[in-house]
């Protein structure tokens, strides 16, 4: 399972290194030139951690990164070329979560990347980490909209109403697949492992979705739930 990453940068040698970086050591990237590209990419849900140039040609890094604060955390780390940038970047809380000066060697970025990957600490201790939204349809995991498919959105939603209660497949597959015409002995697996992606992408440091053997599936809806 690969955790993607975005680079908004607008300069394409750079992203260009960095994305080879990031992919030799087997992380899948997404590179933008634009902010607001950025962002749109960012809504998806999709994304475990963004590189961000501050100077871009529509709206500064900064500006994407209060506007991505709004909707997402997601570890951003900046990418700047200037000290005044620097000072502003750790100045002002505007929630980087790390930076590196240009030039940098695209191994230095990728280093930095797999740190704040692994120190990102679940969130606070009584704090749910799912929110299901029954009107929209949606489920946000640890304050990011997932892009769940309709089988997906059922089929977590219904291990959500009790947490820690364990789902037999033959229970899920009657309540979520009762009206489908292909489905086979895999479909709740393959549907759990498609969902264990999409969380990963999220919160790589945390594995929601129980597996019982030969019992079923349960989730687990933040510490000590
Ligand atoms: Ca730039």
């Amino acid at each position: 399972m690969q955790t993607h990453i975005l680079i908004i940068e607008d300069e394409s040698p750079i992203a260009e290194v960095l994305a080879y970086a990031l992919k030799s050591e087997g992380y899948a990237t997404h590179c933008c030139t634009l902010g607001g590209e950025g962002l749109a990419q960012l809504r998806s849900g999709h994304y475990a951690l963004a590189i961000l140039d501050v100077g871009l040609p529509d709206m500064s890094g900064f500006a994407v990164c209060r506007e991505a604060r709004t909707f997402t955390d997601l570890p951003i780390l900046f990418l700047t070329a200037r000290s005044d940038e620097v000072d502003r970047i750790v100045g002002l809380e505007i929630g980087a979560d790390d930076y590196v000066t240009k030039p940098f060697s695209p191994r230095e970025v990728v280093a930095r990347v797999r740190v704040i990957l692994r120190r990102r600490v679940p969130v606070a201790v009584n704090a749910t980490w799912f929110e299901v939204n029954e009107a929209s349809a949606r489920i946000r995991f640890c304050g990011t909209n997932l892009e769940l498919t309709r089988y997906e959105f059922l089929l977590l939603k219904m291990l959500l109403a009790h947490t820690g209660r364990i789902y037999a497949r033959e229970v899920l597959m009657e309540a979520i697949w009762c009206d489908a015409l292909d489905t086979s002995d895999r479909t709740v697996d393959t549907h759990i492992k498609t969902l264990r992606a999409k969380l990963k992408a999220v919160r790589e440091d945390l594995d929601p979705i129980v597996t019982h053997r030969g019992m079923g599936y349960s989730v687990v809806n933040g510490v000590g739930q």
